[in-house]
């Protein structure tokens, strides 16, 4: 591969001048990989990225992103693979060497210290950092003229801790520019942004794209790559699986390239009976620390009998929906579950939601589901240790029928190995979420909240999870599911909600509807036609329940 022909060639100076007029990339990586133990967290990446235009890279939680731009920015090291910095090659093993390199970020986590002042922490770090005193007044200086080109409204002798969450991250970006970077990454920029915010800090990179700043806006918000970038490159699992011009491709487009199309998942099942209400969920409103809105104001009902799948791109208020629900985030608005008004202070335990019927097999399992280092006895219990039938007296738990009970549900999981004392961790990820999987459904819940059922499970286990939801639903449970996976959303759900930004954009038939409907709404697309739904948002029947009260 590396011929003594090719090695001149990379030794050469700063290949400034394009070959034959095409522009040279300011950034070009090739082949690029990286694995952490056995996550492939970037598989052979190449992508071009030509300067003066802002790249998009979309893709969802968990795709890459972050790791592709920490190895850019000298954080991590690729296993394999090139990094070409305005045509010539260029090892950067460490951010001194991106920074060298003309490469500034602004991270998802700030970096900033909070009790230094904007212009302290400008200089932190930076190559002048010896002589800390006399560079101060030339950077104060500096920054003015900076924050007053590009209109960011930041003093440089404010206290960092002071700042907003909007004008930290503006700091984050002149600090990159009082370095001269030339390529600006953001990762996330607006996760952590207020609306307005976000349209200022996309004013900011258009001024920048204006003088020739190459940016790379990492997000995987479908409405920010539209509106902001020039070309877009989209990951899913590791891989680029695309690079197209913005203006030739379509929110629709992008959704499928994210999520990925696979053979339809084959789940059978019968036309669901839906019976009562079970869940009732009213305007639910939930704001994040920083102030910002992640669900605004969500409506939905499940009935005895039937699984309503949420759709959507992570990251859109799925996961907060999961987190009311099973107790530990606060909300505002009203959650009924047979008829019981929810505690939605953010402090109902685990336990106490169980009691009220509800089971929760979370997204996270190795956070939420499971206590890793415990055996599988004992996580078998883990939410339901206060029930009766696992006490042995006033003192002491039933250890022997815990671990039993253990065998027998590992039995009807098929967990394998059989093992109560094996500790969680010892058990591949598909048996790991049997594990969780045994223990919720076998309480016969009349709610199951179920997240990502089959996320990094095996093909014959998917399998296996399917049967064991859809026998419960006949069962007549009431099964909320929350999955990015949109094959296994038609295949399990009997109706589908799609939401977008802490708002459900739609209700559709999983019979009816397809993926250029569903990807349309899961964009942010107002749902173009919801009297043609209306009837799956089963409102109907609460409009009369509270005519009666009121
Ligand atoms: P994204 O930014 O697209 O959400 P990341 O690059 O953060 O994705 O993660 C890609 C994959 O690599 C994920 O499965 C993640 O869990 C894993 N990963 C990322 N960083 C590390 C790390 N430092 N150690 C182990 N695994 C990691
Ligand atoms: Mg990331």
């Amino acid at each position: 591969m590396s011929g003594p022909t090719q090695n001149a060639t990379r030794q050469a100076p700063a290949a400034i001048a394009s070959p034959q007029g095409g522009a040279v990339p300011a950034i070009e990586l090739r082949g690029i990989s990286k694995a952490f133990g056995p996550v492939q967290a970037n598989k052979d990446i190449s992508i071009k990225v030509m300067p003066g235009t802002i790249h998009g890279i979309i893709g969802e939680n968990g795709a890459g992103k972050s790791t592709l731009m920490s190895i850019l920015y000298g954080f991590y090291k690729a296993d394999r693979g090139e990094i070409v910095i305005n045509g010539r090659e260029t090892a950067i093993p460490d951010s001194q060497a991106a920074i060298r390199a003309g490469i500034g970020m602004v991270f998802q986590h700030f970096k900033l210290v909070p009790n230094f002042t904007v212009v302290e922490n400008v200089i932190l770090g930076a190559e002048d950092g010896r002589l800390l005193r006399p560079s101060i007044a030339k950077a104060r200086r500096e920054l003015k003229r900076l924050a007053e080109d590009y209109e960011m409204d930041v003093d440089p002798d404010e206290l960092v801790e002071n700042l907003s969450v909007g004008h930290q991250q503006r700091v984050e970006i002149l600090k990159a520019l009082y370095r001269q970077a030339e390529i600006l990454i953001l990762d996330e920029p607006t996760g952590v942004l207020t609306p307005a915010e976000a349209d200022h800090l996309f004013r900011i990179l258009d001024t920048l794209r204006a003088e020739g700043k190459t940016i790379l806006l990492i997000t995987h918000k479908l409405r920010e790559i539209m509106m902001a970038t020039d070309t877009v490159s989209v990951m899913r699992r590791g891989e680029m699986t695309a690079t197209v011009k913005t203006s030739e491709t379509s929110p629709t487009e992008l959704a499928e390239l994210m999520v990925g199309r696979k053979v339809l998942l084959n789940v059978e099942k019968t036309k669901a009976q839906p019976g009562k209400p079970i869940l009732e969920v009213r305007d639910l409103r939930v704001t994040d620390e920083a102030g910002v809105a992640r669900l605004k104001g969500v409506d939905l009902e499940i009935r005895a009998g039937e699984i309503l799948g949420i759709a959507g791109v992570a990251g859109n208020g799925q996961t907060e929906l999961l987190e009311v629900l099973g107790g530990y985030q606060v909300a505002k608005g009203q959650i009924k579950v047979n008829g019981k008004v929810l505690d939605l202070t953010g402090r109902a335990d685990a336990q106490s939601r169980r009691r009220d019927g509800i089971a929760h097999v979370p997204e996270d399992r190795h956070h939420h589901g499971l206590i890793l280092d415990f055996p599988a006895w004992e996580n078998f219990i883990f939410g339901y240790h206060g029930a009766p039938e696992y006490q042995k007296n006033a003192l002491l738990m039933d250890n022997a029928g815990i671990v039993k009970a253990t065998e027998g549900a590992m039995e009807r999981f098929d967990v394998r190995p059989p093992i109560p004392s094996l500790a969680a961790k010892n058990f591949s990820g598909g048996n790991q979420q049997k594990i969780v999987l045994a223990r919720e459904i076998e309480r016969n819940p009349a709610l199951l909240l179920i997240g990502q059922p089959t996320r990094g499970v095996d093909i014959g286990a998917i399998e296996f999870i399917h049967k064991r939801i859809i026998e419960l639903r006949d069962a007549g449970a009431a099964i909320l599911l929350v999955s990015v996976e949109l094959d296994e959303i038609r295949s399990l759900s009997d109706r589908i909600a799609v939401m977008f930004d802490g708002e459900i954009m739609g209700f559709r038939d999983p019979a009816t509807t397809d993926e250029k409907d569903l990807g349309l709404l899961m964009a942010g697309m107002r749902d173009p036609s919801p009297d043609a739904h209306e009837d799956l948002a089963h409102e109907d029947s609460e409009a009369d329940d509270d005519g009666g009260e009121g």
